[in-house]
């Protein structure tokens, strides 16, 4: 099947009650877990790239590794969506590639490090809207702003600067009609997100269940939710590796965020320790080995088991053959007669 929209896939996860992993994509191998996943756990996906992303796999090359994972997995619901768009041109760029998602993260001004104003945020927010409405795209954005910084993208801190404000977040989506709202309430990008293990002080999920409670049928999003698994940590440390103990979102952390609203769950670090834990492995054990695909293989299939893991985790296993696909066009035509609700 073509590439479907996020907003088919969100709507789908809230009937059913479960959340979607959106995963990062750079290369070919990274687009091949995630496919071998969701075809053996029977999931709907969401496949995520950022501009650093776009911009090492050339665009084009990325697009066209998304039109053989669709081929090679007609099955699988598949979506292509833009990770923290800077500006209305790159989601517009991306709009206009084919990805059938974006995000327009107005929460930092263009430079993607400085937070910006509400108004600026709901200038370039609707804007995008109304760019990728009239095609059947999806919008995502953001209020509040996420610590720490990764692909050169973020506000940097400890993520406890910027939470979001219940109130606003409300009156964000009166004022722009985005389909999905990723907030602010506690997390971090990278894999340095908690000093300990997270609890209330430190992880504000009573600030989501406050947000869902005002916005019982919008779509939120959940940034930074890679869990850094203890396990991940020690491969690489085993084999050579210096990274300092660090704790991530619990997954029964996530759940509870799936039970309030909660549709799409952004997962990045995790498979980036999995693949390079595996690759120090093989360089460690057989140092004599030089044919790459001696490391990628491991390093796939690594990552396809966490990725297998969080799609049983979040619920979205299973669900693959519940969604039709809805034409692009289709969608187009119900956000104009105003079927899709906001
Ligand atoms: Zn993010």
């Amino acid at each position: 099947m073509p590439l479907v929209s996020m907003r088919q896939l969100l709507d789908e996860a809230a009937k059913g009650g479960y959340g979607v992993g959106a995963f990062n994509v750079n290369n070919m191998e990274q687009i091949q877990s995630i496919m071998e996943a969701a075809r053996e756990t029977e999931s709907p996906v969401i496949v995520q790239a950022s501009r650093g992303a776009r911009s090492y796999s050339q665009d084009r090359f990325l697009w066209h590794l998304m039109v053989a994972a669709t081929e090679l997995y007609p099955e699988i619901p598949t979506v292509l969506h833009l990770d923290h768009g800077n500006s209305p041109a790159t989601c517009k760029s991306a709009i206009d590639l084919g990805f059938t998602s974006v995000m327009m993260d107005g929460s930092l001004m263009e430079d993607g490090k400085t937070p910006s104003s509400y108004e600026h945020n709901v200038k370039v927010t609707r804007e995008v809207v109304a760019a990728a409405h009239a095609k059947g795209v999806t919008v995502e954005a953001e209020i509040g702003c996420l610590g720490g910084i990764e692909d050169g993208h973020g506000a940097g801190g400890s993520g406890m600067e910027h939470l979001t404000d219940p109130a606003q977040a409300e009156q964000f989506v009166k004022d722009t009609n985005c389909d999905a709202l990723a907030i602010a309430i506690g997390t971090s990008h990278g894999a340095y997100k908690f000093t300990r293990k997270p609890d209330g002080e430190v992880l504000k999920m009573d600030v989501l269940i406050e947000i869902h409670k005002r916005l019982p049928t919008t779509h939120l999003v959940m940034h930074g939710s890679s869990s850094v698994p203890k396990e991940l940590q020690d491969i690489i440390n085993q084999y050579g590796g210096k990274l300092k103990q660090t704790w991530g979102v619990p997954v029964e952390e996530i759940q509870l965020g799936i039970k309030n609203g909660v549709r799409k769950i952004n997962v990045d670090t995790d498979n980036r320790l999995a693949i390079t834990g595996a690759i120090r492995k093989v360089f460690f054990e057989t140092p004599e080995k030089f044919d790459p695909r001696d490391y990628l293989k491991p390093a796939r299939e690594a990552m396809k088991k966490v990725v297998a893991e969080r799609m049983v985790q979040f619920g979205q296993a299973g669900r693959a053959k519940e969604i039709k696909p809805i034409p692009m066009a289709e969608m187009a035509e119900m956000y104009k007669k105003q079927l899709v609700n906001a």
